[in-house]
């Protein structure tokens, strides 16, 4: 089965404990292969579900963002409660960004406006439609098609 990226993007307002439930049975993994694939305690896993915890740590936060094949920023955003409208605001390089993977954090920090590595502005846009990019994991902008990578 194929998922939608867009499935996998937090709701406003959801909750963390929500969301990593969601995303985890979207992918059909109980809590203990998750906490596997993530590099944590299963135990750690059932407390985020159950709510109690609301701030995750970097270590586990990169393990479950891998896990669950997220931008670490959804969790970021969750975790200080910002809405999708936030997260939307993604940005790459669009020659260095490999489609269909998590963009580089150093790309997507508020103050970054040129690639690191090669100097290029940064796009948080369609280049074609200029319609804002809903997820980075889409190769193609699903308005007009176009690929996201020039
Ligand atoms: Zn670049
Ligand atoms: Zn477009």
């Amino acid at each position: 089965m194929h998922l939608s990226e867009q499935d996998l993007a937090p709701s406003i307002g959801e909750s963390l404990a929500s969301y990593i439930r969601r995303a985890r049975t979207s992918l059909g993994l109980s809590q203990k292969e998750l906490a596997e694939r993530a590099g944590i305690h299963a135990q750690s896993v059932g407390k985020i579900e159950r709510g109690q915890t609301k701030r995750l740590k970097q270590e586990p936060k990169r393990g479950l963002a891998h896990a669950l094949s997220i931008p670490v920023e959804f969790l970021d955003a969750i975790c200080l409660g910002r809405t999708v409208d936030a997260i939307a605001a993604l940005r790459f390089c669009p020659q260095c960004w490999v489609p269909g993977t998590a963009p580089d954090p150093m790309w997507t920090t508020p103050r970054s406006k040129y690639c690191f590595a090669c100097g290029t502005e940064l796009c948080d846009r369609c280049s074609n439609c200029k319609e804002p990019v809903a997820s980075l994991r889409f190769r193609f902008c699903p308005y007009c098609g176009k690929s996201y990578k020039t």
